[in-house]
């Protein structure tokens, strides 16, 4: 696996995750181990969700 910082992928980063939006489900939301270990938060395109959660 290429670990380079250039190019990085996030879907492709260990313990990232992705799940659809749990309010529209419409859009796939990709959150990096580091995003959570922040407790950043995201926010849907489609409908303006947002939340860690
Ligand atoms: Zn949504």
């Amino acid at each position: 696996m290429v670990t380079s910082s250039l190019g990085m992928n996030v879907a492709n980063t260990p313990g990232s995750v992705s799940f659809l939006c749990p309010k529209c489900q419409q859009t796939t939301i990709v959150r990096a181990r580091n995003e959570r270990e922040i407790a950043a938060k995201f926010t849907c395109k489609s409908c303006g969700f947002t939340g860690p959660n």
